[in-house]
This record gives structure tokens, C-alpha cells and sequence, in this order.
């Protein structure tokens, strides 16, 4: 799965993932563990294999964003659970768009789960667990110099340019594409997509009866989370090695 690249001090050790530096200061070595969390890591559980699904999904769906012309921090999977990226220059915000709705939308705005967007909506969530990543907008984010106008601009439009790839690819494999988050980062001046996307950071329903593929199994405690993440997996082609 790659030639092998040397780990060097851990950079940060996240909820999910571990990051650590390599012998080239432009790139970092990403581990994905089996730590779950949800709620602003109040619940907190390790599911067998979910380090692997979560890190080679991600690879097969960075490469299909990558090869519709989004500029991707990931370079290549280095073994089952660990992944070489660039590293960015993280921009502390998470970039949320909704196709249907779900989770905090329904509980701020007192809508029911389930109704169509359109068209889609864009939400920007500052990245801090301790406040419970409150919602900002683009005016908090220039003020306090967290990105500037081109930078706010640039994420909404990939962020946009993801949903028109990603919707096509899941709805292919009889899954709704949901809602998602997505982080982005700067390198030599340039917005790449960073962190990830798997299923523990978007909502994907089976198309006809509406069952929930993804985190919302574990934050609801349904059960079968890791399944239903290879599940996914398998409806769009992949194979995981473990
Ligand atoms: P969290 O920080 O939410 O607990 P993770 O456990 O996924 O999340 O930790 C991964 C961390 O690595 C996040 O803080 C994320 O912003 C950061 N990160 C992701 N991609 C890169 C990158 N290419 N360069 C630098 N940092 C990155
Ligand atoms: N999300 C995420 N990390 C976060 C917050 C949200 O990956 O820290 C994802 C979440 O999985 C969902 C989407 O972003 O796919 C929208 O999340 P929402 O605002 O509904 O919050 P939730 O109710 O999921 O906490």
C-alpha cells in the first residue's frame, strides 16, 4: 500500500485521528483510529475496523474528488490506517452543506428531518469544542482574521463543487447524500481540501427506505456502525484491507 515514510513527533492527537510530521516539513502523516466521538466528544466509544473503513474510504473518495479537478491535501494511503497528506495551514472553520434536513438545522430552526433543500444550504461552524462549535458567518470570519474574503469565497465554491461530484457518486451507489462537513486549509497560498470525509462527517440514507448509513448510528445508538460504513463502502465499489 505504498512505500513506507517515517513517522516523526505527533503533531496533534485529534478525537478521530493523529497527526504526525514526516522527514519532508510540507507533509504529515494522518492516523485514523477507532475512537468515536460525538456531542463534542462527551460520548466517546472505539468500534473495531473503524480507523481502516473510515481512512481508506476517505483515499477512494479524495482521489474521485481529486480527479474531478478539487484541489485535495491527500497524497497517498501509507498501510490500512494511516494516510500522507499535505500539510495546510488549517482554517478553523467547518464548511457544512445540507441537501435534506437533519441533525442541528432541525433542532436550531424547529424543523422536522427529512425535507428537501433547494437549494442546498451553506453553514459555517467555528472549530472549537469547548464553545460546542457555535454557527459564524462570513463578517466573524474576516473580523477576526480567520480567512480572508478570497478564502471564504474559495470554500464556499469547492464545498458546492463537492456536493455536485458527491451526490452523483452516492446517489449511484442508492444512497442520499445528506449533509456534510469539510475542512479546508491553506498551502503556498492555495485552498486545499484537508481532514477527511467519511462517514463519521456526512449523513447518507438509503435512497428508498431512508435508513441511516453513517455517525448517526452511533450518536443514536443503533447499532451496527462499522458495517454500516463497509456497506457504504461496498455499494460504491471499494474493497478495505485490515
Ligand atoms: P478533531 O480536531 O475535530 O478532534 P480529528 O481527530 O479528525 O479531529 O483530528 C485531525 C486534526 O487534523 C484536525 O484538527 C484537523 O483540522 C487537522 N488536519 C486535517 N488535515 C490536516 C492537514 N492536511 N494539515 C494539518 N492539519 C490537518
Ligand atoms: N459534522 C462533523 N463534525 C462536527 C459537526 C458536524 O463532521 O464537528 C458533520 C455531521 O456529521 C453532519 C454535518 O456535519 O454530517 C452537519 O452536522 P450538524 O450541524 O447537523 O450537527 P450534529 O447534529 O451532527 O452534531
Amino acid at each position: 500500500m505504498g512505500l513506507s515514510m517515517e513517522k516523526r513527533d505527533e503533531l496533534y492527537a485529534g478525537k478521530a485521528k493523529s497527526v504526525y510530521t514526516t522527514d519532508n516539513a510540507d507533509q504529515l502523516i494522518m492516523v485514523f483510529r477507532d475512537d468515536t466521538s460525538a456531542f463534542d466528544g462527551k460520548k466517546k466509544e472505539a468500534l473495531a475496523r473503524k480507523g481502516a473503513v473510515n481512512n481508506q474510504f476517505n483515499a477512494a473518495i479524495m482521489d474521485k474528488l481529486k480527479a474531478a479537478g478539487i484541489p485535495c491535501h491527500f497524497e497517498r494511503l501509507l498501510s490500512p490506517t494511516e494516510a500522507l497528506v499535505k500539510k495546510l495551514d488549517m482554517i478553523p472553520v467547518e464548511c457544512v452543506v445540507r441537501n435534506i434536513s437533519a441533525g442541528s438545522i432541525c433542532r436550531r430552526l424547529g424543523v422536522e428531518e427529512g425535507l428537501d433543500l433547494t437549494p442546498p444550504t451553506f453553514e459555517f461552524f467555528l472549530k472549537n469544542d469547548e464553545l460546542g462549535d457555535p454557527m459564524v458567518n462570513d463578517y466573524h470570519i474576516r473580523s477576526f482574521g480567520w480567512a480572508t474574503d478570497e478564502q471564504v469565497a474559495r470554500m464556499k465554491e469547492l464545498t458546492f463543487q463537492v456536493n455536485d461530484v458527491l451526490k452523483q457518486l452516492f446517489l449511484d451507489g442508492g444512497m442520499l447524500l445528506v449533509d456534510y462537513k469539510l475542512e479546508f486549509g491553506v498551502f503556498n497560498g492555495e485552498v486545499l481540501l484537508g481532514d477527511e470525509f467519511s462517514p463519521d462527517g456526512c449523513r447518507l440514507w438509503d435512497k428508498d427506505t431512508r435508513e441511516k448509513l453513517d455517525k448517526d448510528r452511533f450518536r443514536q445508538g443503533l447499532g451496527g456502525v462499522v458495517e454500516a460504513y463497509e456497506e457504504v463502502g461496498r455499494r460504491l465499489g471499494m474493497t478495505f484491507e485490515y
